[in-house]
């Protein structure tokens, strides 16, 4: 581990880059998408950041075991949540197995809006219940004050936490040096993407790509309005359903923007 921040940089890995159903959705549903393309086979959303030997994911989805054996994931150092929707979350309980091997409980980050959501729906992994079914993850709240303030998740690794709306709830996006990590949200507020001004990888929610009255969901209108405003060099479309196939979003996108997949992997600068 360098202590030095400067100059170091970090591995960014989009684990999963599905919608809520991930392609193919249950009944081997499609969509528009080609099943020949392996592009198109998605899992739920999730990002890894690599570190030195440290693995620090973002958000733990249904999909969760599966991203991580695709990934060797031997070990985890944190997990960092943007809002407790199912997609999102639902995978917690893998996080047991990583705190039986590694021997201490994994430290969860998020508002406390999202992890009192979490907690509640599974309280067995915040509480220890049992001999046999102890506590699995200790909560490391991010208040108000720490919006738009970096923290040292790792001797080095600085992560940026700000506020988005996801329909009629709050998200968290994350920035890492230069990249900033939107997931889910339909609006970023002005404070926030002040935060992300001088950003070179800008990954954003495209769920509502097709669909202009989408209150949930980033439309293509907001998704250029966003890539006018922050001028990272490139934009990753991800959160993609299966009306979404890669190569057609990839033909059309704007202009600096293309489509993620699983296993999609750029280089941070911290
Ligand atoms: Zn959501």
């Amino acid at each position: 581990m360098n202590a030095d921040p400067k100059g170091q940089t970090a591995e960014f890995i989009i684990l999963g880059s599905g919608g809520s159903t991930g392609v193919p959705a249950i009944g081997n549903i499609w969509g528009k998408c080609d099943p020949n393309n392996p592009k198109n086979l998605r899992s739920r959303t999730s990002a890894l950041i690599k570190y030195n030997d440290m693995n620090f994911i973002i958000d733990t989805g249904p999909d969760f075991k599966h991203q991580a054996n695709a990934h060797n994931l031997t070990n985890i150092n944190g997990v960092i949540y943007t809002h407790d929707h199912g997609d999102h979350t639902n995978g917690i309980d893998e996080l047991r197995v990583y705190k039986n091997r590694q021997g201490h409980n994994i430290p969860v980050y998020g508002t406390d809006e999202t992890l009192g959501s979490i907690e509640s729906r599974h309280g067995h992994m915040f509480e220890s219940r049992s001999e046999f079914y102890s506590k699995v993850v200790d909560k490391n709240i991010l208040t108000a004050k720490d919006m738009k303030q970096k923290f040292e998740i790792a001797s080095g690794l600085y992560i940026t936490p700000f506020e988005m709306q996801h329909g009629h709830i709050m998200s968290t996006g994350y920035r890492i040096g230069d990249l900033a990590y939107c997931v889910d949200m339909s609006y970023i507020p002005d404070e926030s993407i002040e935060a992300l001004k001088g950003i070179k990888t800008l990954i954003l929610d495209s769920a509502g790509y097709q669909f202009p009255e989408s209150r949930q969901h980033a439309n293509l209108e907001y998704i250029k309005e966003l890539q006018d405003r922050i001028q990272p060099e490139q934009t990753v479309l991800t959160v993609l359903s299966v009306i979404m196939d890669y190569e057609d979003v990839k033909a059309h996108a704007p202009q600096g923007a293309i489509p993620a997949y699983d296993g999609f992997k750029t280089i941070i600068t911290l």
